[in-house]
């Protein structure tokens, strides 16, 4: 039995056994082959696409109910893919020509598909060159006799063990075989571990070897709360945790009893708590969870998951969806914020020192007019379903802004000019998320109808420490006095401006923060919609007389450490909480 720690990223407790996921390269041999030998790897290669196809259509039957129609039409463009006409004939051609062995082969003519595609100014085709090469990954493994990898044809339950995953991945994954999630790499507010709390999949991340540690079939106990893992563990062990897991799941359904209950302080101010959501499927429990509504919808997410939509329409049918199942609920859906760590096949690649610091964002979005026009008016369109607020991320200064606000203005004019309804006072908010935002925030809103604060951005840019870096992690402090200090910055200038703020950070959503925010007078918090029961507890339970005592006593303090242990101990008189 060996007990390790590591960063708490989503909680609950899973006991399974692990699956190392080791997606390494695959070792292809090449070796000369003779002429007669050609029908020979022909024939090789078509049993082994048959058997790929075989595999995509058992897959797709096991799994179409559950995971959607989308799931469904991604698996057949793949099994279309593998039975294509052109591919065995170019595989025939290049064995001919070349005299080598088909694997090789296989991987000359991907590589020429994939470097024709990746030319193509059209953004449907370059997607495409990932669905290319996760075929070929799947007929290679048969080639090769390799097991397979892909995380879509997870069949049993296991602990995913990985080095890191990368949100696309988790997206990607057969989720309902995933009973936690844990990574050598990897923060608290690494996009990863975003996904693992929206999928309520427990992860701990940050554990810097783990995958040297243990292998595959090896028992696990994952305690999502605590940020530990236990590999091979003892009976005794095993019990305890069990125990421990049924306590939690029995506190979880008591706090779902305060759904229908406003989330009011003693003394009757009234804040609104919304969920964030990456995927369309988290209505249901952004719904269960009893949230006013959604105070972020990370859209990017939607160009990132396997079979990705991108089109106009795909965009327009995924926002109206979301907003129907809200039912007049505000809905707040945030623009494409891809770069960074969410990278997308539809992006124009381009290698960068500094991926944080560089072309990611409403940066990006400015520059590539097409896209971002194509976005806009599918979220006009939408807007006649519901409640819609339109937000732009990493606002960096006013430019920006009027930039977006121009092209959101224009955009509104060819709606009009063909005819098409939308809702002409859509809001049209800001995150803000970097420095310079938060200090310009008076000059900001001015132009902006309400803000969200974006705390793992902000952390990040004020403290310069990286979100996704275990190393540094001990560095990433919400209650630094600096980040402190810009949050009330923010706050006083959007409430002399008139306008509400949120906050959209995992700050909003951290138990411990809670009272201070109410303190510093946020209007709204949106979180990972799990967390509401426990966030809506604590303010029905304080008064904003004392959050503002709270806040006057930190605000004169120098240090996180400081803070931290004053705030604990503050809310360790009056909460229990489960985490931490
Ligand atoms: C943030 O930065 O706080 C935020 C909500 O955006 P994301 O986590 O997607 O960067
Ligand atoms: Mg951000």
């Amino acid at each position: 039995m060996k007990t390790l720690n590591g960063i708490s990223a989503a909680p609950g407790i899973a006991i399974g056994k692990v699956y190392l996921y080791n997606d390494d390269a695959i070792r292809v041999p090449k070796y000369a082959i003779s002429k007669n030998d050609v029908a020979y790897e022909r024939e090789r290669f078509d049993q082994a696409a048959e058997r790929a196809a075989e595999e995509l259509e058992s897959l797709k039957s096991t799994s179409s109910s559950e995971m959607g129609e989308e799931r469904s039409r991604f698996l057949d463009s793949h099994i279309l893919m593998v039975r294509d006409p052109e591919l065995q004939e170019r595989v025939s051609d290049k064995l001919a020509q070349e005299l080598k062995n088909v694997e090789w082969v296989l991987l000359q003519v991907i590589e020429e598909l994939v470097e024709k595609l990746d030319g193509s100014s059209d953004a449907y085709l370059r997607e495409r060159t990932l669905d290319i090469h996760d075929v070929a990954r799947r007929v290679l493994n048969h080639l090769l006799f390799r097991e397979r990898i892909s995380l879509a044809d997870l069949s049993d339950e296991v602990v995913l063990v990985a080095h890191n995953l990368l949100p696309s991945d988790a997206l990607g994954m057969n989720k309902s075989m995933v009973k936690a999630i844990v990574m050598d790499e990897g923060g608290k507010t690494s996009h990863t571990a975003i996904l693992a709390r929206a999928f309520e999949i427990p992860a701990v991340l940050g554990l810097s070897d783990i995958t040297e540690q243990v292998s595959t079939g090896d028992d696990m106990i994952v305690d999502g709360h605590k940020g530990i893992v236990i590999a091979r563990p003892d009976a005794e062990t095993k019990q305890r945790y069990l125990a421990t897991s049924r306590e939690w799941r029995q506190r979880e359904v008591e706090l779902l009893t305060l759904n229908e209950l406003p989330a009011e302080t003693r003394d009757g101010k009234l804040v609104a708590l919304m969920a964030n959501i990456e995927v369309p499927e988290e209505t249901d429990s952004v719904l269960s969870h009893g949230a006013d509504g959604i105070g972020l919808y990370r859209s990017e997410f939607l160009f990132l998951r396997p079979g990705g939509v991108s089109t106009e329409d795909e965009q327009y049918e995924a926002y109206s969806t979301v907003l129907r199942a809200m039912d007049g609920r505000s809905v707040t859906i945030r623009t494409l914020d891809l770069g960074g760590d969410k990278v997308s096949a539809s992006m124009q690649q381009v290698s960068e020192r500094n991926p944080i610091l560089g072309w990611r964002a409403i940066r990006y979005c400015l520059a590539q007019r097409v896209m971002f026009v194509r976005q806009l008016r599918a979220l006009l369109r939408a807007s006649t379903h519901g409640d819609l607020q339109i937000m732009f991320p990493m606002i960096s200064g006013v430019e920006e802004l009027e930039s977006a606000l121009e092209m959101l203005e224009e955009t509104k004019e060819s709606l009009r000019s063909d005819g098409i309804e939308f809702n002409d006072a859509i809001p049209v908010g800001i995150m803000i998320e970097t420095p310079s935002a938060a200090l310009t925030s008076d000059i900001l809103a001015k132009r902006a109808d309400f803000f969200s604060i974006g705390t793992n951005d902000l952390i990040q840019y004020t403290i310069a420490v990286d979100r996704g870096n275990e190393k540094i992690a001990y560095l990433y402090q919400p209650f630094h006095p600096g980040v402190l200090r810009l949050i009330r910055i923010i706050i006083e200038h959007a409430h002399g401006a008139g306008i509400p703020v949120s906050m959209c950070g995992e700050m909003a959503g951290d138990p411990l923060a809670t009272v201070i925010l109410l303190g510093l007078g946020l209007d709204m918090y949106s979180m990972s919609a799990f967390t509401i029961p426990e966030v809506k507890r604590i303010i029905r339970t304080v008064t904003v007389w004392e959050a503002e005592e709270l806040v006057g006593t930190i605000s004169d303090m120098k240090s996180y450490r400081e803070i931290d242990r004053y705030v604990q101990q503050w809310m360790n008189e009056r909460f229990e909480l489960f985490t931490e």
